[in-house]
C-alpha cells in the first residue's frame, strides 16, 4: 500500500466498487479501504430490480447473469393474510446473495487496477489536510475522497453531523432460513404492507433459502424484535427460533449537500435509498459512478468545482427521492394508509406501476401526476360512502 493516491474510496460495497471501477478504468490511481475482508456479509434482502440491472450494465459492462442467485417475474402484495394484488409476467426481478454480489463487484474494480486495502477501518478523515486515518495507525493522503462507507458513515460524520440522527432512518431485521424448514413454498417476492409502521415486511425466495425481513422508520416503531416474531408467526404458523440480525438504513434522510472540499458521499453514506421501497443497491452503484465521473471531470479540467458537478449529476436521484418522500406520507400515514390499500386492491395497473417505478421506467414525479386525481376521487368515494 502506498501512502498517497489520487482518489481514496472508503468502503467497498456497491457504491465504492462502482466508483473505484470507473476511476481505475480511466487510469486514475485509486485505493479502496474496507474494514472487512471480502467476501463479507452484508445484511440485505438482495432484491435487484431492472434499475439495478441497467446501472450494473452501464458501469461494469457484461456479466449480469453471474450476479444473482434467483430470478422470477412477479410479486405479491399483502395486507395481513389478505392477498390484495399481484403481478405476473412482469419481466425480471432478481435476488442476490450480497456475500457473493459485493465480492464480485470489488473483484471487477481490482481487475481494472484499483488497489484494495481490506480489514482496515477508517477512523477519521481530515478534509482540511486531505488525510484518511486508519485504525492501524497508517495514514493515506488523497486528492479526492469518496465516502462509500454505508449508513453509519465515518466520512459523513467527519464533515457533517447529520448522520448521527437515527430518527430519520429505518431499522430493519432479517433472517435467512433454509426453504426446507418452512411450512410453505415461496416462489416470488412477497411484500406485506401492514406488518410494521412506516415500512413493510418482505419474504424473498433465493433458491434453497428464504430471506424474511421487515423494516420501518426507527422513530415510529418500538420493539422491532417483537414485531418480527409476530410477523414470522403469522406468515409461517410457528414461533421464530433462529438468529435474526438488525441494521439501520437511510429512509428519506438523504444528505442534501452530498459532501464538500473534494470529498464526495455516495450510496447509503449519502442516504440514497428509496424511502418507500428501501431499494438502495441501484442508487449506490449509480452515485458511486457519478462521484467517479465528477472526479474525472475535475482531473481533466472540465470542472473546477467537483462537489457542484457531483450534486448536479445526482439531481436525477435526489429529485426522485424528494418526490418519493412526499408520496410516502400518503402510503404510510395512519390517516391515508387504508385508502392506499383500497387503491391497490381495486387497481389492475397499480402493481405494474409499482414495478415500473422500481425499474426506473416511470418516475415518482410522473406517478404523482398520473395517480393524484384518481386518489382524490377514491378519497371522495370513501368519505361519501359510495
Ligand atoms: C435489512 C436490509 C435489507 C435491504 N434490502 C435491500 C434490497 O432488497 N434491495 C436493495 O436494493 N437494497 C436493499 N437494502 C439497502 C442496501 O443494502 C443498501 O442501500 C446498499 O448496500 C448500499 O450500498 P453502499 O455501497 O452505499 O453501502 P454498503 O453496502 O453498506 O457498503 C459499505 C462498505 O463500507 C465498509 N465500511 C463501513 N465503515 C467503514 C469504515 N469506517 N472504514 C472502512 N470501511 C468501512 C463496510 O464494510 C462495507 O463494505 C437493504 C438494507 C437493509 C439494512
Amino acid at each position: 500500500m502506498k501512502n498517497h493516491y489520487t482518489a481514496v474510496v472508503v468502503g467497498g460495497g456497491p457504491a465504492g466498487s462502482a466508483a473505484a471501477h470507473t476511476l481505475a478504468k480511466s487510469g486514475v490511481e485509486v485505493c479502496v479501504v474496507d474494514r472487512f475482508r471480502f467476501p463479507r456479509q452484508k445484511l440485505c434482502g438482495g432484491l435487484l430490480t431492472q434499475r439495478a440491472k441497467k446501472n450494473y450494465a452501464a458501469i461494469f459492462g457484461p456479466g449480469w447473469d453471474e450476479m444473482y442467485e434467483y430470478r422470477c417475474n412477479g410479486a405479491k402484495f399483502f395486507d395481513g393474510e389478505r392477498l390484495v394484488n399481484s403481478i405476473e409476467n412482469y419481466g425480471e426481478l432478481y435476488v442476490c446473495d450480497r456475500f457473493r454480489f459485493d465480492a464480485r463487484l470489488i473483484d471487477k474494480a481490482k481487475e481494472r487496477g484499483a488497489v484494495l486495502v481490506q480489514g482496515e477501518r477508517v477512523t477519521v478523515v481530515n478534509a482540511r489536510n486531505c488525510v484518511c486515518k486508519l485504525q492501524s495507525g497508517k495514514e493515506i493522503t488523497y486528492r479526492y475522497l469518496i465516502g462509500a462507507d454505508g449508513v453509519n458513515s465515518v466520512v459523513a460524520n467527519s464533515i457533517f453531523k447529520h448522520n448521527a440522527n437515527r430518527n430519520g432512518k429505518a431499522f430493519a431485521l432479517e433472517a435467512t432460513l433454509p426453504a426446507s424448514t418452512l411450512s410453505r413454498e415461496v416462489a416470488e417476492p412477497e411484500i406485506y404492507f401492514d406488518s410494521i409502521d412506516w415500512g413493510y415486511g418482505w419474504i424473498f425466495p433465493r433458491n434453497d433459502v428464504v430471506v424474511i425481513g421487515l423494516g420501518g422508520l426507527f422513530a415510529k416503531n418500538r420493539d422491532f424484535r417483537a414485531i418480527f416474531n409476530t410477523f414470522f408467526q403469522e406468515r409461517f404458523g410457528k414461533a421464530f427460533t433462529g438468529a435474526v440480525k438488525g441494521h439501520f438504513l437511510p429512509f428519506g434522510d438523504y444528505a442534501k449537500s452530498m459532501g464538500r472540499d473534494g470529498l464526495l458521499l455516495a450510496g447509503d453514506a449519502a442516504g440514497l435509498v428509496d424511502p418507500i421501497t428501501g431499494e438502495g443497491i441501484a442508487y449506490a452503484m449509480q452515485s458511486g459512478f457519478y462521484a467517479a465521473q465528477s472526479i474525472l471531470d475535475a482531473l481533466s479540467g472540465h470542472t473546477k468545482n467537483v462537489n457542484a458537478e457531483y450534486r448536479k449529476r445526482c439531481a436525477v436521484i435526489t429529485g426522485e427521492l424528494a418526490y418519493a418522500a412526499k408520496i410516502r406520507n400518503f402510503l404510510f400515514s395512519a390517516a391515508t394508509r387504508e385508502l392506499f390499500i383500497s387503491a391497490l386492491a381495486r387497481s389492475e395497473s397499480a402493481p405494474r406501476r409499482y414495478m415500473d417505478l422500481m425499474s426506473g421506467d416511470i418516475t415518482y414525479r410522473e406517478l404523482l401526476k398520473n395517480s393524484g386525481r384518481k386518489l382524490l376521487r377514491l378519497a371522495a368515494d370513501k368519505i361519501t360512502g359510495t
